[in-house]
């Protein structure tokens, strides 16, 4: 029989790399987890201060995981939406209310989420976190698959019986595997950073739409916001040159008086936005998890919270034929993984995708048939409640941790 390492080997420490590891930590598993940087690192991707709104599908998974008590006390509780075109009729507001639930979502920083992630990891002490140390070189063998490891917490050779690779929307594993993907460049980029708010954000999320681009406002605690603006990359520049005064005073300006004047900027920080699909998400003993798999637009806040009902749904299947003793890379295990996650994953990503299509762009038809829309939403419930489901991402067949049936 083969000596194995571990039975599951994961690359990338991101926070779908970490949380899967943490979905799987007090089961019978040897578990590596290899990140090339650390947490506390500046250069940390995954980790930064971004603002991620997290669903409802996420904080369910992240109760069933024990994170949600680190996590919720930094957390903003998202209670109103409100998405409004500059200049033109027809508003969405979406409330809590309407779905009898407390929230629609809450806000954290992920470098907040990292901390609770890798803290969980490091007490428990049953994963092998190797930081900093890169994946290398992969190679597949019937009953194993085995990796190269370089970098100062390890360099040498490790087996397993899986492979989970999380290594973010630019994989390079990935492209080592030669695995095609199906690449949309939006020629768009995020500006990010956090603000002061003039006046309180009564736990409401913004979404305006200017003629420059859209500008996003996620409440945080003590009267904070995340400010998401989102402009044409060739215009991206231009911002960045700016003095801070001036780019808060031309946001303020253009997102209008609902939150008073912007102020106290925290790190600004860009993404250049693509849409990322890898052609294939499950090979031999190997799982593409994460954004390595999909990388979406950031528009419907969807990314991460996708992801993670992904992590919830592999750790299922893998515990289930762990528990039969099962060899857990086998590739009925992984194509059960793939057939239940492909519905949500193909609904996220075109919702994403339209919205991108629609709310994006300053043509005079799409601006007209967004106000339409906007008012059609907001006028029929029906139509509001799905756009909800779909926000807390609890439309469709869900991973058991999600639905309630995990005991
Ligand atoms: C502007 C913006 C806003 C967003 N807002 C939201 C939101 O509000 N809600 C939401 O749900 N999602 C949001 N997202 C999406 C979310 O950020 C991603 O879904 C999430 O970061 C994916 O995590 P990941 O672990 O797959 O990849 P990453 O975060 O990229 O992590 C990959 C990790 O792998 C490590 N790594 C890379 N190569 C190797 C190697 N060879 N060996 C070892 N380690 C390696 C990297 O160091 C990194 O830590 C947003 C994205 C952007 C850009």
């Amino acid at each position: 029989m083969t000596h194995h390492d571990y039975d599951l080997i994961i690359a990338g420490g991101g926070m779908v790399g970490a949380s899967l590891a943490c979905a799987l930590l007090h089961e019978n598993l040897r578990i590596a987890l290899i990140e090339s940087v650390p947490r506390k690192a500046d250069a940390q991707p995954s980790y930064d201060d971004r603002g991620l709104a997290l669903s409802m599908s996420s904080r369910r998974i992240l109760q069933k995981l024990e994170l949600w008590l680190q996590v919720a006390p930094n957390a903003t509780a998202i209670r109103r939406i409100h998405v409004s075109d500059r200049g033109h009729f027809g508003c969405v507001r979406l409330r809590a209310e309407d779905l009898q639930v407390d929230a629609l979502g809450h806000v954290v920083i992920a470098r907040d989420l990292g901390q609770a992630l890798l803290q969980k990891l490091s007490q428990a002490g049953m994963v092998d976190v190797i930081c900093p140390a890169q994946v290398g070189d992969i190679s597949v063998a019937h009953d194993a698959v085995t990796v190269t490891t370089s970098g100062e917490a390890r360099a040498g050779k490790l087996s397993g019986r899986l492979l989970v690779i999380a290594d973010g929307a630019d994989s390079n594993l990935r492209r080592q595997l030669g695995i095609e993907t199906f690449v949309k460049d939006y020629q768009q980029t995020a500006i990010v950073t956090n603000v002061t708010l003039g006046r309180p954000h009564t736990n409401t999320a913004y979404e305006r739409f200017t003629e420059t681009g859209p500008i996003a406002v996620l409440p945080l605690n003590a009267q904070r916001g995340v400010l998401v603006y989102t402009v044409p990359t060739a215009a991206a520049e231009t911002y960045l040159h700016l003095e801070q005064s001036a780019f808060l005073d031309l946001l303020w300006q253009r997102f209008g008086r609902r939150l008073g004047r912007f102020s106290d900027m925290g790190a600004l920080k860009i993404y250049p936005l693509r849409l990322v699909l890898s052609r294939q998400q499950v090979l031999s003993r190997i799982v593409l998890l994460g954004n390595s798999a999909h990388t979406i637009h950031p528009n419907g806040a969807q990314g991460f919270n996708l992801c993670l009902r992904d992590v919830a749904a592999l750790a299922e299947h893998l515990l289930l034929a762990s528990h039969r003793d099962a060899d857990i890379g086998a590739p009925e295990v992984l194509a059960g993984y793939l057939a239940s996650r492909q519905p949500d994953q193909q609904r996220v990503t075109q919702f994403s995708d339209r919205l991108t299509k629609l709310f994006y762009n300053q043509q005079c038809s799409k601006v007209m048939l967004r106000n339409t829309a906007m008012l059609i939403t907001d006028l029929i419930p029906y139509l509001k409640r799905e756009l909800i489901r779909q926000a807390l991402g609890i439309s469709g067949r869900q991973p058991a941790m999600v639905s309630g049936s995990w005991d």
